[in-house]
């Protein structure tokens, strides 16, 4: 008998171990909307991140990333909990005209359901509400293939231009969530608000009520979009509308320019403080600011840090440090203990069988122990007061012992 593992998130950072890691999926399952939040099949308030695949369409350069080797690179080199598809529809090259969009798109959901982790099946238009029925037609395929897993989260428009959230994006929305409601009953559903993902004021004004599980894009990049932007997004969670971040860059708006060290630090925070889902644009070698990766690397992930751009970099280090969702289980003769540890909120959380008793000990590198308890039940140790280094903790009880380092 395992002990329902309740705790959230935790980083992996730093942090390795001699036990069983699960993936994010095992362990959060089912998202859901919880007002302004996602939340897991606990109750818990999570969130992930992870890049961006940049455009799927048939000559751009971006589609050959669109590799399993890339999802499973991703995961395990920069700790990213989700990816984003996203599929070019009506420009040159895209899904309308070329249904090798889609194949691609089905590559990186298979890749993620095989890693476990979250990913985001993105209809990447500007002019989505002129493709309703091709539009039906996709998510009603993708539900069908894919409304069972967990894994996956519906983008159902990417940017509306400028044009009207009442008259033009909800009433499409409506449309196209009918379809996938109709056979996925709870995945969540993206939807994006005008301006590129930046009025989700018009949105907050007059969300989509008939369905749940119903979430709102707001994009930004750090090099464009500053403060102004960051409050009309709090004002709309504030109203109580779900927020992801389902395409963000370092860069200018346009992926052009260098990289916006500043504001991009201010948006991390704004998005960490509210516990904003994020997909950093984009995983492609493209001459432009935005391209995490410099030309020519390779299509099968292994990148070394050379690989990478500045933008790259940056993201690699944002996305490995996010609340990953990773947990610590051993069974010691069956007896199950999970140990969970979150940098952000520097906490480890240790969780026995209920009323199994166990030993805790906390020491640095240097075998100096700073905490040992005794206890039944969950128990919490503050990592706040640790000068930053490597830390190892051992628990056990009377049939064996596990041990794992980390860093604070
Ligand atoms: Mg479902």
């Amino acid at each position: 008998m395992r002990v329902k593992i309740l705790f959230g998130i935790i980083s992996l950072i730093g942090f390795w171990n001699i036990g069983l890691s699960q993936n994010p999926v095992d362990i959060h399952g089912q998202l859901a909307i919880s007002g302004s939040k996602i939340i897991n099949e606990s109750g818990d308030t999570v969130s992930f991140a992870g890049p961006s695949f940049f455009w799927s369409n048939t000559g751009w350069g971006g589609e050959k990333y669109y590799k399993k080797e890339v999802v499973s690179w991703v995961k395990n080199d920069w700790g990213a909990t989700i990816v984003r598809a996203a599929m070019g529809v009506d420009d040159n090259g895209g899904y309308l005209t070329y249904p090798a969009n889609k194949t691609r798109v089905k590559t990186i959901v298979d890749a993620a359901i095989a890693e476990g982790i979250y990913v985001i099946i993105d209809w990447h238009s500007h002019h989505a509400e002129d493709y309703l029925s091709q539009s039906q037609a996709f998510f009603k395929e993708m539900a069908e293939t894919y409304g069972d897993y967990p894994n996956v989260l519906y983008e159902i428009y990417n940017e509306p231009l400028k044009v009207s959230w009442n008259n033009v994006v909800k009433p499409y929305a409506d449309s196209v969530i009918r379809v996938i409601r109709d056979i996925d009953p709870d995945n969540i559903i993206i939807v994006g608000s005008p301006n590129w993902c930046q009025r989700i004021d018009t949105v907050a004004d007059n969300p989509i009520t008939s369905y749940d599980n119903i979430a709102y894009s707001m994009h930004f990049y750090a090099g464009t979009h500053t403060q102004w932007l960051r409050d009309r997004t709090l004002q709309a969670i504030t109203k109580g509308i779900p927020i992801i971040v389902s395409e963000w860059g370092t860069v200018l708006a346009d992926g052009s320019g260098d990289v916006a060290y500043t504001e991009t630090n201010a948006w991390v925070e704004f998005m960490r403080s509210n516990k904003l889902t994020h997909c950093n644009w984009a995983l492609n070698d493209k001459s432009e600011g935005a391209s995490a990766l410099k030309y020519n690397a390779s299509t099968l992930g292994n990148w070394s840090a050379n690989s990478l751009t500045p933008s790259g970099t940056l993201a690699r280090e944002i996305i490995k440090n996010w609340e990953h969702s990773y947990v610590t289980i051993e069974d010691i003769s069956e007896h199950t203990i999970a140990v969970l540890y979150t940098q952000a909120n520097n906490s480890i959380a240790i969780e026995p069988m209920a009323g199994e008793h166990i030993h805790i000990s906390l020491c640095d590198i240097n075998g100096r122990e700073l905490f040992h308890n005794q206890a039944q039940y969950n128990t919490e140790i503050s990592t706040e007061s640790l000068t930053p280094g490597v830390y190892i903790l051992r628990v056990w009880n009377s049939n064996g012992s596990m041990t794992f380092k980390f860093v604070k």
